[in-house]
């Protein structure tokens, strides 16, 4: 057994670990980033390539450094297809956004995380958690070709992705880390790399629609005018959709396909529930996928990862400087996590958990009703409020969709108040189980305004 010690480990050469080495490193700590794949296929991430908030990344990489990846900055609003209602609507997306070439993004990443002073340990899988007696994480266990390794760290950073196994393997029983995690909370989804002869008309949009069986969407991102990301997902609460099938009929349904050469094909697990209520415990700390900082109505977690990544070592870095790492030391990462979007993800799952619950042709039916503007403002904030006349103008369109819209109303209300109360998260864990009874309350409320079953 090889044994490896460093200030901190990071597991996953993702944007989270990325981000989370470069700032440790930045700092002087020694830093690691263990991850499975080797040297050629590390950045290569199932992903739509749509990169938003891409003005204010975190700064521990450099912007300059992933901007060549950077392959469409033009696109400054989503384009809905609703064809059941013959609609579609075009909806501005609020702040900048860029469509990338995401192997070149994911490859500059970590070239940006070892200029920084980080080493990439390549080929090599974790598949163990160390930990003492009373629970505290020390360090992680893998496989590097076959030859067993193992890693000893003052602070371990999870940055494995969905479902990451490391979670499977600690033991959290008197930590705070949330383990209230289930397949059904997650979106499985998949994507191809199409290559087109001419000039898609829709270059400067991301093009949403919704797919025909389970609830999901599809999409169509354009990273340049010829070359498109398109892919689809579905909650897996619903029954299974033939992926690969579903997105071959719609693209050979639309002529501007027609020739297209598929370049590349991919598809993974993405969560679409609310942030973890702790992604701490003594020792560890979650981030990205790994701890659901995904927004959880458009599956964006590019950004929250690359955040989240910065935010944890930070604490990480104070915490081994004070020679502190317990739960109480890390703990104000996640304070500032549901300050910067976990909030607003809670508010945003409870529009998730309606989708579960409605109709799909009806829901399409009320959101070819609405203004876009306000949709948009919906989707990204999670909060909306419609001035007299521009109600009045819906309500006229909307005939026919009032009782959804009431509904609707209803759900805006209490997602709403599950902001308010992620507003006031606490700044320690001994506080955290009497928020989470009080939090659960409110969502005894969205199950019963929504119809829908329970999701935690
Ligand atoms: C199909 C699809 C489309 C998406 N589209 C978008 C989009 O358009 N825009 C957007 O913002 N987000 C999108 N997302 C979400 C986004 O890709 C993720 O939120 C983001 O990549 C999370 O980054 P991460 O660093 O947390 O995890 P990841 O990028 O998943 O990185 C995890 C890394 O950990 C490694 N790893 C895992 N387990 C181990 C182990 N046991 N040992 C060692 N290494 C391990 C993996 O190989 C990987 O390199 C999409 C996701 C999917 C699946």
């Amino acid at each position: 057994m090889t044994t490896h010690e460093y200030d901190v480990a990071i597991v996953g050469a993702g944007t989270s670990g990325c981000y989370a080495a470069a700032t440790i490193a930045n700092a002087g700590l020694d830093a690691v980033i263990i991850e499975r794949k080797d040297a050629e296929e590390a950045g290569h991430i199932a992903c739509g390539d749509a990169l938003k908030g891409a003005d204010k990344f975190p700064s521990a990489i450099p912007k300059s450094k992933i901007e060549p990846a950077f392959t469409n900055t033009g696109v400054d609003h989503g384009r809905f297809e609703i064809p059941s209602h013959d609609t579609v609507l075009e909806i501005p997306v609020p702040g900048e956004l860029a469509v990338i070439d995401r192997l070149k993004y994911g490859k500059l990443l970590i070239e940006g995380a070892e200029e920084a002073g980080a080493e990439l340990h390549y080929d090599t899988v974790v598949n163990d958690v160390k930990q003492t007696e009373d629970g505290q994480v020390t360090g992680v266990v893998g496989k590097r070709k076959g030859d067993p390794v193992e890693y000893d760290a003052e602070v371990i950073i999870d940055g494995a992705g969905a479902l990451s196994l490391l979670q499977d393997k600690a033991d959290f029983e008197d930590a705070t880390f949330d383990t209230n995690v289930r397949y059904s909370q997650f979106c499985s989804a998949y994507r191809e790399i199409v290559e087109v002869d001419e000039e898609v008309e829709w270059d400067d949009a991301l093009v949403f629609k919704p797919t025909e069986r389970a609830a999901g969407y599809l999409w169509y991102f354009p990273r340049t005018s010829t070359e498109i990301n398109a892919g689809l997902g579905f909650q897996m609460n619903e029954e299974p959709m033939q992926m690969i099938d579903d997105l071959k009929d719609d693209l050979r349904d639309r002529e501007e396909f027609e020739n297209a050469e598929v370049t590349d094909k991919l598809g993974a697990a993405l969560p679409t529930r609310r942030t973890y209520d702790s992604a701490v415990a003594p020792g560890y700390m979650a981030v990205g996928d790994a701890a659901a900082h995904v927004n959880p109505t458009t599956g964006g977690g590019i950004a929250g990862a690359a955040y989240a990544g910065q935010y944890a070592a930070e604490q990480a870095i104070e915490a081994i400087d004070a020679g502190d790492v317990s739960e109480e030391a890390l703990w104000h990462y996640n304070e500032r996590v549901m300050e910067h979007f976990g909030a607003r993800y809670a508010g945003l799952d409870v529009y998730n958990i309606l989708s579960t619950a409605v109709d799909v042709d009806d829901l399409m039916g009320l959101l070819a009703a609405l203004p876009g503007r306000k949709l948009a403002e919906a989707l990204y904030d999670g909060k909306t409020s419609m001035g007299p006349l521009l109600a009045a103008r819906t309500a006229i369109n909307s005939f026919g969709y009032w009782r959804q819209i009431l509904d609707f109303y209803k759900v805006k209300q209490v997602a709403e108040q599950v902001i308010d109360h992620y507003e006031r998260y606490p700044s320690s864990p001994d506080a955290l189980e009497a928020w989470q009874r009080q939090r659960d309350e409110l969502m005894e409320t969205v199950y019963d305004v929504t119809g829908a079953e329970p999701k935690y």
